[in-house]
């Protein structure tokens, strides 16, 4: 008598809680080796975005964040609706990621050295800077000036959110106002740069850092490549708005890998002074 086999079939899937499929190699990467690596993938070193909650404990000293305004909405002034009502978009994201809103910010230390820090989290609405989020950046620049210290904010962000249309765009001049009193105050401040970092955020506070650190091949840019084609009329050029050409043409200072960003950091503040720093003149030098 033929022994008869279970069939089965050729497994086409993975289980989602176990893999990854790499985006830029197509290598399935075992997810617990994906988060030790910070997620990056091993084979090519393609940068996974990460959440902000994931950013703050791969950078900080652990156990140093206290985080601020952790209870701080959004409303629906303009009651704007587009394919659903922004309050339903809102709610889905809260959900989704246990957090109020794009943003989270605090103090904590980072190679010993007391930081304001705020992280945006691509996750939530694409990270995009409504009301909350330019307010999280603000206060987070002025918990720094209070404090003396310095400021961190790391970005990953599509820009402004349109469902809070002229409340939104405000955010870039309060942000802005806000880290003019830091500049002022001779107080550093990095700029981090994740992917992707565009729209409004990049045309406000993450393009200003005294240095401005970017992960490598992220997406940095105002406007998306069709847009910018078409206003030049001209074809745009290899590897346009990734941090490699974005480095090459001086809009960002230094590209840091995953691995090395928390150390990099660290130097860049140790050489950025002391926060006692106040003397106006060394400030603005700084600044160039
Ligand atoms: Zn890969």
């Amino acid at each position: 008598m033929p022994l008869t086999l279970p069939f089965r079939p050729r497994r086409e899937t993975y289980p989602p809680d176990m893999w990854t499929k790499c985006p830029s190699c197509s290598e399935m990467l075992f997810n617990k080796h994906l988060a030790k690596n910070l997620r990056v993938c091993g084979t090519c070193g393609h940068h996974f975005r990460i959440s902000a909650k994931a950013r703050l404990d791969q950078l900080l000293d652990p156990g140093t964040f206290r985080e601020r305004d952790e209870g701080l909405a959004s409303r629906d002034p303009l009651g704007f609706v587009d394919s659903k009502p922004y309050p339903d978009r809102l709610v889905a994201a809260q959900l989704a990621t246990g957090r109020r809103d794009a943003a989270t910010w605090g103090f904590g230390a980072l190679g010993g050295r007391r930081v304001a820090i705020c992280a945006l989290d691509f996750g939530f609405m694409g990270g995009s800077m409504g009301s909350v989020v330019g307010e999280k950046v603000t206060r987070a620049a002025e918990g720094a000036f209070v404090e003396h210290i310095p400021l961190i904010v790391v970005s990953a962000s599509g820009g402004a959110r349109m469902q809070e249309g002229t409340l939104a765009l405000m955010q870039l001049v309060k942000t802005i106002g806000a880290l003019e009193r830091l500049r002022a105050a001779g107080l550093p401040y990095i700029s981090v740069l994740a992917d992707p970092t565009t729209g409004g955020v990049f045309a406000s506070f993450a393009a200003l850092g005294d240095v401005n650190v970017a992960e490598p091949n992220a997406l940095i840019g105002f406007a998306g490549a069709r847009v910018s084609a078409g206003t030049i009329a001209e074809e745009l050029p290899p590897g346009f708005q990734r941090a490699e050409f974005l480095f090459s043409h001086g809009f960002v200072d230094r590209i840091v890998t995953r691995a090395d960003l928390r150390d990099e950091l660290a130097l860049l503040l140790a050489l950025l002074g002391p926060a006692g720093a106040t003397d106006a003149a060394s400030g603005s030098a700084r600044r160039g």
